[in-house]
């Protein structure tokens, strides 16, 4: 599992899916294979040479002065979804988990940064007939307007009832906080409000010993989306405000010593924004550029 070192921070990636690359009509209505290709900079790790995207799902887990906070929660185990790949998934997610260092019960703190399917999955597990909490010791942070929005959602995306099985049973347990979109975890770790995708969308800011991170959420699908911010998917639920959020996230971290770590991106999922030309590209290894 890769993991980076932000000052005292420490943020380790646990990949539930990855692999097999998608056709961007997957994820964007107006991307073709040959645009693709004409972005070489997405090649190797995200894009290629057929022209094909690199995806991935995962968490992140935060270390940060003792707490240990899961960012995202994937899709999950046994849940009924109407996505093939991910109905009813069987995946070692937890043992992964585990693996890494992070047993379920080691967990304090769960943060989503919004409310959709592929990020709340492993909220709960189905125990009993039921779906229970999985990290029992936690506290789980809602941005209080993502759950405003979704709290009435009966899975009319069709998406399967994801906010029934995944969410509801957090709330329903008093495991939940409803928090502001600036919320502070701790005195290294903050939210930041970047709506559009969800009304409720926050990244995930981390500053330590003079270091910084930003985990992304899903402001950004993919990288292919640094070359082109107005690029936007079918699931960004207000195209319009999600794109000028993006843009305001590339004019705010471009060329700034800040790691950006990419929710959905492929292996090595982080990087630096470098600005080019009109847009910018994320670099593996910038700092021969940025000193
Ligand atoms: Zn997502």
């Amino acid at each position: 599992m890769a993991s980076w070192q932000v000052g005292n921070v420490r943020v380790t990636q646990i990949i539930e899916l990855s692999g097999a690359p998608v056709s961007p009509k997957f994820l964007f209505f107006d991307v073709t294979k040959e645009h693709v290709c004409r972005h070489g900079w997405l090649r190797p790790h995200y894009a290629n040479d057929e022209g094909k995207l690199f995806m991935s799902i995962h968490a992140f887990v935060v270390e940060s002065e003792g707490r240990r906070i899961v960012v995202d929660t994937c899709v999950g185990n046994d849940k009924p979804r109407t996505v093939p790949g991910w109905n009813r998934l069987q995946g070692p997610f937890l043992a992964d988990l585990a693996a890494a260092g992070y047993p379920p019960e080691s967990i304090d703190t769960v943060l989503c940064t919004h409310m959709h399917v592929d990020h709340v999955g492993w909220n709960t597990r189905w125990g009993e007939g039921t779906c229970v909490p999985t990290f029992v010791n936690a506290r789980y942070l809602f941005a209080r307007k993502e759950w405003e929005h979704f709290a009435g959602d009966r899975g009319e995306d069709g998406m399967g009832d994801v906010i029934g099985d995944s969410v509801r049973p957090i709330i329903d347990a008093g495991l939940a906080d409803l928090v502001e979109s600036d919320h502070q975890i701790t005195g290294e770790v903050w939210l930041e409000a970047t709506p559009g995708h969800t009304p409720g969308h926050v990244s995930v800011r981390i500053k330590s010993q003079g270091s910084e991170a930003v985990i992304t959420g899903d402001v950004m699908h993919h990288p292919i989306q640094c070359s082109g911010p107005d690029l936007h998917t079918a699931f960004d639920l207000d195209p319009e405000q999600a794109r000028r959020t993006r843009r305001a996230f590339l004019l705010r971290y471009g060329d700034r010593p800040v790691l950006v770590l990419g929710t959905h991106f492929a292996p090595p999922a982080a990087g630096w924004l470098l600005s080019a030309g009109e847009a910018w590209q994320l670099a593996a290894n910038p700092l021969s550029k940025l000193g």
